[in-house]
């Protein structure tokens, strides 16, 4: 399989960004996750308090499988959180059960970027499975058209990354609030949840920045920024 090394090169600082952000998000939830937060509050005690005081007795809460597979899930509105948070009384686990309340909230409140990013799933799902094959096939073919399809469905993926990116954003800002106002984590277990929150925004960053230099490198493939001066 034909590989180039200009694409290491334009993507491959992004890909080192997303690998240490990965291990700084693990890390940091594995540190504080020794932490236990002196409420004594587990992270599903954690997420049904926010749920019921912002209105949202009907949104249910399941544990879910694997290390950090925690996610909110607006088609059944059931919030999902893996065993270390379910169950666990760190600072870790109720950083991210806070967090993924925040989605829950989110879609109650229509906020915008959220219904924007669900939009764009089946976009990034097609685009990531399609994209590199049909615009190699096309550079391959010389077949133009056929490499700016590909293009085209890659921007889907980008469209995707960059709307997470409010999305997750703001689901931590709204968690951060909540568990100061009401006491639920105390003011010197702040910085762990911050800690905590701010690796695992940085994936998402990290994620946006590899789209976006990918589009860049077929888009240079292409000739745009260069006048054609690539044809190989
Ligand atoms: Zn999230």
């Amino acid at each position: 399989m034909y590989f180039d090394p200009a694409y290491l090169l334009f993507v491959g600082p992004a890909m080192v960004l997303a690998f240490v952000a990965s291990m700084m998000t693990k890390g940091r939830f594995k540190k504080w996750a020794q932490v236990p937060g002196a409420r004594g509050l587990s992270g599903a005690e954690t997420a049904r308090y926010i749920l019921d005081v912002s209105g949202l007795r009907d949104v249910g809460i399941e544990p879910s499988r694997g290390m950090l597979s925690d996610h909110y899930d607006p088609r059944t509105r059931v919030v999902r959180l893996s065993p270390e948070v379910y169950g666990g009384r760190s600072v870790s686990a109720l950083a991210v059960a806070a967090h993924e309340v925040g989605h829950a909230i989110q879609h109650h409140e229509n906020y915008g970027p959220m219904a924007l990013r669900t939009f764009a799933v089946p976009l990034a799902t097609l685009g990531s499975n399609l994209a590199y094959i049909i615009f190699f096939v096309g550079l391959a073919m010389q077949a133009m058209a056929v490499a700016w399809l590909g293009v085209l469905l890659f921007a889907g993926v980008v469209f995707f990354q960059l709307v997470t990116l409010p999305v997750e954003l703001d689901a931590s800002s709204r968690a951060k609030a909540i568990l100061w106002e009401r006491g639920l984590v105390l003011p010197q277990e702040r910085e762990g949840v911050s800690k905590v929150l701010n690796a695992a925004a940085l994936t998402y960053v990290a994620a946006a920045l590899t789209s976006i230099l990918t589009l860049l490198y077929f888009l240079m493939r292409l000739g745009v920024f260069g006048g054609g001066r690539r044809n190989d």
